[in-house]
């Protein structure tokens, strides 16, 4: 029920006068039933826009608290007239619709969106960073964005992703999941 109430929020909240613009979202999972959460993540941000591509899904090692179970990670590229600031705040409505609890930094979370890219806009303020800052050090955010985007150039650090996935440190474990079809994962 909630989730039907969060979408006919999501489509008031739609402001038909700004440009379309193309944003990349990183969607994770590691608490409730994971698959059904990004089901819920995808369906929630087509409210808000059109979706034009997911990657694979990847099941990934927590990094920053360990003792938590692996996420599953999946990166959702979209069209959108939402400004930047409007699509963070239907990100968050629709973790908090998921049932996301904010506890301590890097907790277990039903869901987490991510904005990684927004066109070529580079933002910084105390709300929203864009490029988010730690892509770049991030397999799990890299490996599925470098599946759906591998020739975008990050506007900022004016390297590809699949060189950026390439020169990555990161040493924590990407496992892509087995599917069917290559649109999506569920
Ligand atoms: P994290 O994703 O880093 O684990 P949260 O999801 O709790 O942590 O987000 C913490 C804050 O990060 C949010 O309140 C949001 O204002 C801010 N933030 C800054 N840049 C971004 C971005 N590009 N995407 C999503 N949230 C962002
Ligand atoms: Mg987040």
């Amino acid at each position: 029920m909630a989730h039907i109430l969060y979408h006919y929020s999501v489509s008031c909240f739609l402001s038909s006068f700004n440009a379309m613009s193309r944003a990349f979202i990183l969607a994770g999972t590691n608490l409730g039933n994971r698959e059904e959460n990004l089901k819920f993540a995808l369906e929630s941000l087509a409210q808000g826009g059109t979706i034009v591509r997911t990657s694979p899904c990847y099941e990934t090692e927590p990094v920053g608290f360990s003792e938590q179970p692996w996420f599953i990670n999946q990166a959702i590229e979209m069209e959108t007239k939402l400004t930047p600031h409007e699509l963070l705040s239907v990100c968050q409505g629709i973790e908090a619709a998921c049932g996301r609890v904010r506890s301590f930094p890097n907790a277990p979370r039903t869901l987490d969106l991510d904005i990684l890219l927004y066109g070529d806009m580079a933002i910084g303020d105390d709300k929203l960073v864009i490029p988010h800052p730690r892509l770049q050090e991030r397999r799990f955010a890299l490996e599925p964005l470098a599946q759906i985007a591998p020739d975008l150039v990050h506007p900022v650090l004016h390297k590809s992703i699949r060189l950026l996935l390439e020169i990555c440190p990161d040493p924590s474990r990407v496992c892509r999941l087995p599917t069917s079809d290559p649109q999506c994962c569920l």
